[in-house]
């Protein structure tokens, strides 16, 4: 069956302009699901949550959100099946079913909608839809911005990948967890617009840092080298919002000790899906790569949980060791 010919049930439901898209299987109710999942309950859709782990079970179900004992009992039956896993192998494994399972492909009904929020590699993304589409359903990946933040207040940014259609049908369901909601392309197009932004924000906040090091060892302030390149062709939003020294923007998380924000780990997870986007590509990238090496060490050596601009403090303790 072509995505043409799938049944169309969720947009249908979505153009009566109503909540009622049927019931939305969530998977995965982590640090982003678990407020995402509350904004759709708080938006009037029926969601039956699914997670392995007992804490983000009894968090999810504090929040007024109905629990399912497996996966396929979430699935079954559900118009949306709405995925906020780790991996690029989470999300295959459980449409596939996994250790004699079923998977979610098997036991949803004809035309269900497989919509994948997690951030994977583009190549999963692609053959996850494929995969939904060859079973008789439909299929957007819509990889997120705004971090935990935004799961909560309902501001995040989707970046949506599938059919025109596709689109329309998700876009409804995505407006009560999101502020932006932009269609990117076909099938792997919401991974590959999340990977090429997240490439750049990983190499520019390295470089606003180095810059901030340098003005340090060079004699100028914080706040000058910021009023400086902030009106200059320095501006950048590593720069501007997520500033990686404390004062000059008193939101960003140098002010805080560098609590996340976006933590260390998950900018190096999104950097290896950037290189393997590169290999996949054979694009010529070596800041993107070298940010990835950079990004790697930063989370081995104490920085996973740290947000990802405190990288500036190991370029800082380098720059000491080194002129030690
Ligand atoms: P998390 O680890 O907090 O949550 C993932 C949840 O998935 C966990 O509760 C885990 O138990 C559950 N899970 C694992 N396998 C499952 C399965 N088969 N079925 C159902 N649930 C399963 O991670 P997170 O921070 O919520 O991130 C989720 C995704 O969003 C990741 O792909 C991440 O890269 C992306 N993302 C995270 C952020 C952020 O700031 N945390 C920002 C943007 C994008």
């Amino acid at each position: 069956m072509t995505e043409n010919q799938a049944p169309d049930a969720v947009a249908d439901a979505a153009s009566s302009g109503s909540p009622a898209v049927g019931t939305i299987a969530f998977l995965g109710l982590g640090h982003m699901g678990g407020p995402m999942a509350v904004n759709l309950v708080k938006a009037g859709h029926t969601v039956i949550g699914y997670d392995p782990v007992p804490a983000a079970v009894e968090a999810a179900k504090e929040h007024g959100i109905p629990m399912a004992g497996t996966a396929a009992e979430a699935a079954t039956g559900a118009s949306v099946v709405l995925t906020m896993l780790p991996s690029g192998k989470h999300v295959l494994d459980a449409y596939r079913g996994i250790d004699g399972q079923p998977g979610l492909l098997e036991v949803a009904e004809q035309g269900t909608m497989f919509l994948d929020c997690s951030t994977i590699n583009v190549d999963e993304a692609r053959d996850a839809a494929s995969l939904a589409l060859q079973a008789g359903h439909r299929s957007a990946d819509a990889p997120v911005s705004g971090g935990v933040v935004g799961a909560e207040a309902g501001t995040l940014t989707f970046m949506v990948g599938g059919s025109g259609q596709d689109f329309e049908a998700v876009k409804p369901i995505l407006e009560h967890m999101g502020r932006r909601i932009v269609h990117c392309g076909e099938h792997g197009a919401g991974q590959a617009a999340k990977v090429c932004n997240n490439m750049i924000l990983g190499v520019s906040m390295i470089a606003v840092s180095e810059a901030f090091v340098l003005g340090e060892k060079l004699g100028l302030t914080h706040q000058v080298l910021f009023d400086v390149a902030s009106n200059a062709s320095g501006q950048c939003w590593s720069l501007t919002t997520n500033c990686p020294v404390p004062g000059p923007v008193p939101t960003s998380p140098a002010n805080r000790d560098y609590q996340p924000g976006f933590a260390g780990a998950l900018m190096a997870k999104d950097l290896r899906l950037a290189v393997n986007a590169l290999d996949a590509t054979g694009v010529v990238a070596d800041m993107g790569r070298l940010a990835s090496k950079i990004y790697d060490r930063f989370a081995a050596e104490g920085g996973a949980a740290r947000d990802f601009s405190g990288i500036i403090t190991d370029i800082r303790d380098k720059s000491e060791q080194k002129g030690q």
